[in-house]
């Protein structure tokens, strides 16, 4: 019997565990690194639709996924002075099917990913990569906790700032494509007294939003602006990150005083710009990258979940029908870059609508949004469901 191919994946957000399954299913031995501890904060609700649905349906974790799934707020669209624009079902907003698409938190999807695979593959948590050389027969890692180990192959899933695709691919900058947007998001005391909602204050090129997740004495706040160049050097400091957010909100109406004012108090503020990943490979040589880290949407889009769980998905098929990672990887990319270009289209052309940088996009915008109240059931976005799965055939 040959033994076991050895894999480790960086990672242990969406889609670092999902691919840990399948590759286990595979008959890969699988090792999971991941740089923060085993426990995670519930995080804000993410979405899972479309093609993304049916891949947790076939890793069995359907029902407990419906259990945790928050319900879709009511949207109430509010103007500089926090007068009703348009109030209705945040599906109907960005697409989703209800009944059939899901919104959980994003810590408790990751938690549920990770339960689904704990017992079939190591994890080594608070570690990470230190040093990766493919030069010989194999992936020779060096852990930060000293571990040294030999794998076949390697995979990034370690998200957007992918510290292994900078090892192997070079700096973030050649991939990254600004979107034009910063925000700030961060939880705060629930003093509004707001109950299942999401609200969202426009002006042009700026929005505040509160959502309160069920019945909750907890908001998560969310503040972006839109920027012509992205502020790279503010970002790196928490308090030039927190000097950006208040200058781009002074004199704002509504809330946003007492937001601007929680975010100065929040130990958990997180600050980064809007943008998308966009590489010509994502491979090279016994590295491979998926999720965020390799074709990350953007959070405007709001499909990154769900190419995170199709990607790995589709990633280790390629790797159960072909033996040799080569002619997998190219699998790979061959079966899933038309998915990831039709969804990371989605905010071309104007299609951050939710929002508008000028007064008179605003204005479309909020008729687009009343049009949306009359409809009795906006159709879902094509995009959602671009892709079929091929059928998983483990190999023998
Ligand atoms: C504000 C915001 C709102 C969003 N809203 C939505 C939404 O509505 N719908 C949606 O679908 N998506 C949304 N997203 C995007 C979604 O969270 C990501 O697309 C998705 O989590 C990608 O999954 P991933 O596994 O590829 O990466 P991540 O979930 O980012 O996971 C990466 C993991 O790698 C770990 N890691 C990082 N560095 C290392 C290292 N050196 N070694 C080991 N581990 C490491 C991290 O700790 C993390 O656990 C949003 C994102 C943001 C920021």
């Amino acid at each position: 019997m040959t033994p076991k191919r050895k894999v480790l994946v960086s990672g242990a957000g969406i889609s670092g565990p999902a691919l840990a399954y399948w590759l286990h299913r595979t008959g890969f031995e699988v090792t999971v690194v991941e740089k923060a501890g085993a426990s995670r904060a519930p995080g804000y609700p993410i979405d899972i639709r479309g093609t993304a649905t049916e891949v947790v349906r076939r890793m069995g974790i359907l029902p407990q996924l419906r259990s945790a799934h928050v319900d879709s707020p009511r949207c109430t669209f509010l103007d500089a002075e926090g007068g009703t624009v348009a109030s209705l079902a945040s599906h109907a907003v960005v697409g989703s099917v209800q009944g059939q698409d899901l919104e959980v938190r994003r810590g408790d999807l990751a938690a549920l990913l990770q339960a689904r695979v704990r017992d079939d593959v190591e994890f080594l948590f608070d570690d990470s990569i230190a040093t990766l050389d493919q030069s010989g027969r194999g992936v020779d890692i060096t852990f930060h906790s000293g571990l040294r180990r030999t794998y076949d192959l390697v995979f990034g899933a370690d998200g957007l700032h992918s510290p292994t695709r900078e090892s192997v691919f070079g700096p973030e900058e050649q991939f990254h494509r600004y979107l034009g947007y910063c925000f700030g998001l961060f939880t705060m005391p629930n003093t509004f007294g707001l109950s299942h909602e999401l609200m969202l204050w426009n002006t042009p090129g700026r929005a505040a939003a509160l959502y309160a997740v069920g019945d909750t004495d907890r908001l998560h706040a969310f503040l972006t602006f839109h920027r012509p160049e992205p502020p790279s050097a503010a970002l790196r400091n928490p308090e030039a990150r927190r000097a950006l957010l208040t200058t781009a909100f002074a004199g704002a109406g509504w809330k946003v005083p007492a937001i601007i004012g929680a975010m100065r108090d929040a130990d958990d503020l997180y600050c980064d710009t809007a943008g998308q990943i966009r590489m010509p490979h994502w491979s090279s040589g016994r590295v491979a990258l998926v999720g965020d880290a390799a074709y990350a949407p953007s959070f405007l889009t709001g499909q990154g979940s769900s190419l995170a769980l199709v990607g790995a998905y589709m990633l280790a098929h390629a790797l159960a029908a072909h033996r040799d990672h080569t002619a997998a990887f190219a699998a790979y990319e061959r079966d899933l870059r038309a998915f990831v270009s039709v969804n990371q289209a989605l905010v071309d052309n104007g299609g951050a609508r939710l929002f508008p940088t000028t007064a008179r996009a605003l204005e479309q915008r909020d008729a687009m949004l009343r049009d949306l109240v009359t409809m009795p059931s906006p159709p879902p976005r094509p995009a959602h469901s671009a892709l079929t799965l091929p059928v998983f055939a483990p190999m023998p």
